[in-house]
């Protein structure tokens, strides 16, 4: 997967956007899901985007549809984007 009309967001984040929706539907396990919570600890645009997939499944399993890949991750780049322009740190 390659995005680059974003190129503010490391591939290591792009990479885990798959996995996440994995995590939030409890399908990662073992070392992939130790590494994955060990990187959401060091990234805020991870833990954005951790927690704005969360909420969207939850409201689609409410629902009883399967979330759309294509415009929520579109939904979580702009997200993470926003994100990057706010440091918060010294
Ligand atoms: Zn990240």
């Amino acid at each position: 997967m390659s995005l680059p009309e974003i190129p503010d967001i490391p591939a290591h984040c792009l990479a885990l956007f798959d996995r996440l929706s994995a995590y939030v539907d409890g399908e990662l396990k073992g070392d992939e899901r130790r590494e994955l919570e060990d990187h959401l600890q060091n990234c805020p645009k991870c833990r954005v985007c951790l927690t704005t997939l969360s909420q969207s499944v939850r409201i689609c399993k409410r629902v009883g549809t399967r979330p759309v890949p294509e415009n929520l991750s579109r939904k979580l780049m702009e997200l993470a984007s926003t994100a990057s322009q706010n440091p918060g740190q010294a």
